[in-house]
């Protein structure tokens, strides 16, 4: 599922293609797909796009509505301009430019097309990890209102936006935070350690993605072979990197954790 590293990758790979370029019309190939048919015949200006939350968004001049794709399982977009036809197993919905265009592919057909009026109207209710709000006092004013455990605390999408599992295991053994801890028993100093990681781990997925970006698509919105970078995740029974203790698994709300109960506290 792509999360948040994905989509902002996503999202930097279309910015030089599609800014200050006119999308001509859009194409449903699919009947859940759904537009207003204005919106898929006028030619407009793209002014920016931009990730809202796990949103791609398109912006366009004179006022007109914003455009979210929402990739949701396995949605991806992809840039075509070849004089060859592209691919159209899954295809299900083109973006047509002037140079080229940008596909919409989606194997499960969970993604979603929407028109919005303005960003507020899109905006997720979480905080974003790289809003300038998220910080240290923040997150710990969050943790003191409530005794939930801290893994499935990060995954809420209402308190911060785009945190996926992988990248919750990860967050919590690079802090050395046991993810039952309960959030209102964290220390200022353990959640601080939290919000700096969140936004370090992101960032280096966002780079890690961008260089294999190509293997992220043609793994049809799976992650591709960024295991490497993983610590924990995905590693039961293997040796903790920091301390050599076996990582272990646990569920927590129907989701696997993994982390080291030594490092962990
Ligand atoms: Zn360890």
């Amino acid at each position: 599922m792509p999360e948040l590293p994905e989509v902002e990758t996503v999202v930097r790979q279309f910015v030089p293609l599609l800014v200050g370029r006119r999308l001509t019309r859009i194409e449903l190939l699919d009947d859940k797909l759904t537009l207003p048919p204005a919106i898929c015949k006028t030619p407009r200006r793209v002014e920016a796009v931009e990730r809202l939350g796990k949103q791609f968004v398109l912006r366009f001049g004179d006022g007109a509505p914003l455009l979210a794709v929402h990739l949701r399982m396995t949605g991806r977009l992809k840039w075509h301009n070849q004089p060859s036809a592209p691919d159209t197993a899954h295809l299900r919905a083109r973006f047509i430019l002037e140079h080229g265009e940008m596909l919409f592919y989606d194997l499960r057909r969970f993604g979603t097309l929407v028109v919005a009026s303005s960003a507020e109207e899109l905006a997720p209710k979480g905080l974003d990890p790289f809003d300038a709000r998220f910080t240290p006092k923040w997150l710990f004013e969050q943790c003191q209102r409530t005794s939930q455990a801290v893994k499935p605390f990060l995954l809420r999408q209402d308190r911060l936006v785009g945190l996926g599992n992988i990248y919750c295991s990860e967050i919590l053994y690079t802090a050395r935070v046991d993810p039952e801890r309960p959030c209102n028993t964290l220390t200022r100093a353990a959640v601080a350690r939290i919000q700096r990681h969140t936004i370090e781990i992101l960032e280096r997925a966002i780079e890690h993605c961008g260089t294999t970006f190509s293997d992220f698509q043609d793994s049809r919105g799976e992650i591709g072979s960024y295991q490497a970078f993983l610590a924990v995740y995905g590693r039961e029974g293997e040796a903790c990197p920091s301390c050599g203790a076996a990582i272990r698994r646990i569920v927590q709300q129907q989701r696997s954790t993994f982390y080291c109960a030594r490092c962990q506290r």
